[in-house]
């Protein structure tokens, strides 16, 4: 296992990069620790694919290097790394056994038949296929081939990096959940460092103790689950991370007030020498409902029953604007007005979070 560094690390797939917009990977700086589990965590196209193709070798960054712990592996092939690699899509042996098909990168590795074994049963029961490890994987579904090419990459106890890239895509979703808390309570069990790239909010949350989220290129902010959901840096990661979003409402900032459409909200301190335009972020479930009285004017449009809680949608001074309210909990009859906690309001100027004073 290894602690990742990634040192100033940007990618262009063009040979003459003209501008920053002609990068899939603006310059990144981080170190991940050895044993930690990572997600890489956006939307389609942000650049999650291109930063772990760096680390394992498939690309070769136009800038900067990366380092395994105090290796420079920048110009290495992936053969060279030590790194184990699960991809979207399945790839196992057709003509082996499932059972070799998991044994095949410790066979590599000349371990001895008892180890191999012993191995290849505990991962065999990981992925729920210990009844099946003499069947061909020729004639498996793809969500059973992708459940092999999931334990193949975890098979080994002794690699650098276990590198998945939106791995579970192909897999049903309720064996999905499953395999989550398995990888989990495997990553729990051999502390491998794990990147897992993925675009959807709950395997990233679920998966690593700390998610980096990308937009357009960018590392936008690295940080625990409840840190992004709490503290989000940017306008993305707050509209991005929780169902549904954080609400954005654009606001005039005037000292420890917000004016949204000159209506003033109390925010938690001053935010001098910050003035202008502004926008201020509120969490679905931070908001109190009332009918009438103080507050910002809500105007409900429909509600949405999801089960733990409900999502009411609507608008506050024209702006798109959610509300959820737990089960249990009654929502007030003719709720026209919405008010804050001012420690959960964020202020957000050019889409960066600022702080006050
Ligand atoms: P997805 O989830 O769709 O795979 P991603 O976040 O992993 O998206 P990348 O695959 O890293 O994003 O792509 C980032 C950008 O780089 C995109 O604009 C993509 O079109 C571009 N890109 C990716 N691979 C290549 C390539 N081999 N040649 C040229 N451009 C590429």
């Amino acid at each position: 296992m290894a602690r990742i560094t990634l040192d100033n690390l940007a990618h262009s797939y063009l040979a003459h990069p003209q501008s920053e917009a002609d990068f899939a990977l603006k310059p990144a700086t981080m170190t991940w620790r050895d044993g930690g589990a990572y997600a890489l965590l956006g939307s389609s196209g942000c650049g999650k694919t291109t930063l772990l193709n760096i680390i394992s070798g498939l690309v070769r960054p136009s800038q900067g290097r990366v380092l395994f712990g105090e290796r420079d592996v920048t110009t290495l092939p992936t053969a060279a790394r030590n790194i184990a690699q699960v991809f979207q899509f399945p790839v196992v042996y057709d003509t082996m056994s499932v059972r070799d098909n998991l044994a095949f990168p410790l066979k590599n590795r000349g371990l001895p038949a008892a180890q191999i074994a012993e191995r290849v049963g505990a991962i065999a029961r990981m992925i729920g296929m210990e009844g099946e490890l003499d069947r061909r994987a020729r004639g498996l579904t793809a969500d059973a081939k992708q459940k092999i090419s999931l334990g193949r990459g975890m098979v080994r106890k002794d690699v650098n990096a276990i590198l998945f890239d939106e791995p579970l895509t192909v897999i049903d979703p309720h064996m999905k959940w499953e395999l989550r808390s398995q990888l989990k309570a495997l990553h729990r069990e051999f502390g491998h460092t794990m990147i897992y790239v993925t675009h959807d909010q709950t395997e990233a949350l679920t998966f690593a103790d700390e998610v980096v989220v990308m937009s357009e290129g960018r590392v936008v902010q690295s940080g625990t689950p409840q840190s992004l959901f709490d503290r989000p840096a940017h306008t993305f990661v707050g509209y991005f991370i929780g169902t549904p979003g954080m609400n954005l409402l654009p606001a005039q900032l005037d000292g420890a007030t917000a004016l949204v459409e000159g209506q003033p909200v109390t925010l938690a301190g001053a935010y001098a020498p910050v003035t202008g335009r502004v926008q201020i972020g509120i969490r679905p479930d931070a908001v109190r409902l009332s009918a009438g009285g103080a507050g910002l004017p809500f105007q409900l449009a429909r509600v949405e029953d999801v089960g733990r809680h409900r999502i009411l949608r609507g608008t506050v001074v024209g702006h798109p604007f959610n509300v959820t309210v737990p089960e249990g909990v009654a929502i007030p009859a003719g709720a026209d007005r919405v008010t804050f906690d001012p420690a959960r309001i964020g202020v957000f100027v050019d889409d960066w979070r600022v702080e006050p004073l």
